[in-house]
């Protein structure tokens, strides 16, 4: 029987450390497909085309839509941020896991569509901890930074809707917890039920 791969999400207010804890978590799931997302958001110092987002305009982002290509797509401060249907679906074709780092309004698009996918809240420690990383990040105007902060506390309501929840109070720790969730994921019998021969 051939396997599909499994989709894991992965939502958190903006600064809660998102990136650093999936590329530690990641390293032990090298074959795992990191979906690249688009966005009409400009690059930050240091972000590459391609690989850390798809730097589109919003004429690009809005075809997109049209056509079918954006397996979610949500607005956050200000800005368009979506994930590309078909690199997706190709590695879920191939077996291979799939990790999405998306809003809560794209988990929600996601989960009505592949109710089968793990959902993760990844959450700061403290607000004051959330704000001094958001500041300290240096990438936001101070305007920007009060949106992302307010849309923090929305999407903090909605963390209950999730299957897991961590707290990022260390990057090691949060990032052995994620491996933790991959690993049991795998042990559920709709996982484990192809190892079966007739
Ligand atoms: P940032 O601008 O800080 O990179 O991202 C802002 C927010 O957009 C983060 O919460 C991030 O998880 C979310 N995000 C990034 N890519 C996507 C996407 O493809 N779809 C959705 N819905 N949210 C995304």
């Amino acid at each position: 029987m051939e396997k599909q791969g499994k989709i894991f999400i992965l939502s958190g207010p903006s600064g809660c450390g998102k990136g650093t804890v999936l590329k530690s978590a990641m390293r032990e799931h090298p074959d795992m497909f990191l979906s690249v997302s688009a966005t009409t958001r400009g690059p930050r110092q240091g972000e590459i085309d391609g690989v850390h987002y798809h730097f589109i305009d919003d004429d690009a982002f809005l075809k997109m839509i049209d056509r079918d290509q954006l397996l979610e797509h949500a607005g956050y401060a200000g800005n368009f941020y979506g994930t590309p249907r078909i690199p997706v679906d190709e590695a879920l074709d191939q077996g291979r896991d799939v990790m999405l780092e998306i809003d809560v309004q794209g988990a929600q698009q996601v989960y009505a569509k592949r109710p089968d996918a793990v959902r993760i809240f990844l959450a700061p420690p403290s607000w004051s901890e959330l704000e001094r990383r958001l500041v300290n990040r240096g990438t936001d105007s101070a305007d920007k930074i009060r949106q992302r902060l307010t849309r923090a506390r929305d999407e903090m309501a909605l963390a209950v809707d999730y299957d897991y929840f961590i707290i990022n109070d260390d990057v090691e720790r949060a990032a052995a917890e994620l491996n933790d969730i991959f690993r049991v994921e795998h042990f559920k019998p709709a996982e484990r039920m192809h190892l079966v021969k007739d």
